[in-house]
């Protein structure tokens, strides 16, 4: 089984939790950690096994590993960007339950995924365009390349029979709150931007999806936006998440390039949209490695199948669809429902409530 299978087998909501897990919650700088060994069980996992630093615990096709003093945090072998740190308490390896709540439970559980609305619409973002060039490497802007990657993810999907919507189509600037109210015109649509990154000699693919009510933002997204504000695309965290997770595991799978992760962010085209959104960074274009990749058509052809991939990922996760036969299955072959809401009191991760969710403490 793939490890793409492997997270639409997550998305799908296949995993059986434990019955019962007693979470014993531990403190520490004032914030609320849980045991791996707790989320293991909970998760009908195998025991803990440490090596070094680090804690695994799998469970045949489920694997999730932390390790301690570490933001990275792997479900299958795909790497998400905690908020916080791993810690270690009395010897045993602890996420923060902020983590736990926003993060791995909805990755793990998506249950709240079964009221997503099916899709008709995926509404494609260039980065940048017209003076804001974006990053430059010295075979182009990134506004060019992101424009081709667009272009041609907009045939692929097109041949799906799903309406494809460009928030530009040449090298035109739009506003990022244009794009943001192009994008929520769409009630049945999803939104994927695409961008370039720079930084050094950086290398790989990364995501960022919105960051849920009092997560931090893993970056600096421009004017200030309160970690408990509620914006605009909160009311699609769920998706928002789904999305993501399906959007970069086919990115990282059909790239090969280093894995950097999914991470939180509260960029204006994902915050202030209606719809499920997710933004990519298909590589560094002041890395020049990536660059020379990134300026070759066959690696921008390679983005466009991800993000094919991505909306059919998503599509199967929330069980809307009917897909041609080229998508992934399960292992059944069938795509899985979605679990029944949990009611009992202790099948949740402490803290998680039916939504909305409680704010967790801000510290
Ligand atoms: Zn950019």
């Amino acid at each position: 089984m793939s490890r793409i299978l492997i997270v639409l087998a997550l998305l799908c909501g296949c995993l059986q939790p434990a019955p019962c897990a007693d979470w014993k919650v531990v403190k520490s700088d004032g914030r609320d950690y849980l045991t791996m060994d707790n989320i293991a069980e909970f998760y009908g996992l195998s025991a803990v096994r440490r090596k070094d630093r680090e804690a695994t615990a799998t469970s045949g096709v489920r694997t999730v590993r932390a390790a301690i003093g570490s933001p990275d945090f792997f479900i299958n072998n795909l790497k998400f960007i905690l908020s916080y740190p791993a810690i270690e308490n009395e010897g045993k390896v602890c996420i923060s339950r902020l983590d736990l709540v926003k993060l791995i439970e909805p990755v793990m559980r998506p249950s709240r995924i079964k009221n997503a609305e099916p899709i008709d619409t995926v509404v494609l973002d260039a980065g940048h365009g017209g003076h804001d060039s974006g990053a430059m490497s010295i075979y182009g802007p990134e506004k060019a390349f992101a424009l081709d990657v667009v272009l041609r993810a907009k045939a692929l999907i097109q041949a799906t029979g799903l309406k494809v919507v460009l928030t530009r189509s040449d090298d035109t600037f739009v506003t990022l709150d244009e794009r943001a109210r192009i994008a929520s015109q769409y009630k049945r649509g999803i939104f994927i931007a695409v961008h370039f990154n720079s930084g050094g000699y950086g290398t790989g693919v990364e995501s960022y999806t919105l960051a849920p009510r009092g997560v931090p933002s893993m970056m600096a997204d421009g004017p200030a936006v309160s970690d408990f504000n509620d914006c605009r695309g909160n009311a699609r965290d769920a998706e928002n998440i789904a999305l993501a997770t399906a959007s970069h595991a086919a990115l990282v799978v059909k790239t090969g390039l280093f894995d950097r992760g999914l991470k939180r962010a509260r960029f204006v085209v994902i915050r202030n949209i209606t719809i499920p959104g997710v933004l990519i960074e298909g590589g560094f274009q002041s890395n020049p490695y990536d660059a020379k990749l990134i300026a070759t058509a066959g690696y921008r052809q390679l983005l466009a199948q991800a993000i094919l991939q991505a909306v059919q990922n998503y599509r199967r996760a929330v069980g809307n669809e009917q897909l041609p036969a080229v998508v992934h299955t399960d292992d059944s072959g069938k795509p899985a429902k979605p679990e029944p809401e949990k009611t009992a009191k202790r099948e949740t991760p402490p803290g998680a409530k039916p939504a909305p969710i409680t704010p967790p403490s801000p510290n």
